[in-house]
């Protein structure tokens, strides 16, 4: 079994599959509860390790950790994140929308300028 320095207390432990010691880990998951119930009942608000940190009063780096191991991207930001695509997928399509609205207007415009000027060539040609 190999012998790994843990990345938050540095003590060293035998491995059991992750880089942080158990009682760093129990911590972890502790906070991670914390963290995970502070995201469903703020959902709206943003944050980032510095605010959950001062939110929780938890150590900053506890929660790099848990950002760092990928815990907040599993949920909590994976969701964050998909309510952020969401919004740019919005701001995309009603910008295609505009743009659409805006080709069609102006293929219209140039579609009536065009006739207007046969008209116009044609009730020449017609008086000639
Ligand atoms: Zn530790």
């Amino acid at each position: 079994m190999a012998l790994v320095t843990c990345k938050l207390c540095r003590k060293i432990f035998t491995a059991a599959g992750g880089r942080t010691c158990p009682a760093c880990k129990k911590r972890l998951d502790d906070l991670y509860m914390k963290v995970r119930d502070f995201l469903r009942d703020n959902p709206k608000m943003e944050f980032n390790v510095d605010t959950l940190s001062t939110s929780l009063d938890a150590d900053i780096r506890d929660v790099q950790a848990l950002v760092d191991m990928g815990y907040l991207d599993r949920e909590s930001t994976v969701n964050l994140s998909n309510e952020e695509s969401s919004r740019q997928k919005l701001a995309l399509e009603l910008e295609k929308s505009l743009n659409e609205m805006k080709a069609a207007a102006a293929s219209q415009a140039q579609k009536s300028t065009v006739s207007y000027g046969q008209q116009l060539y044609s009730d020449k040609s017609r008086r000639r």
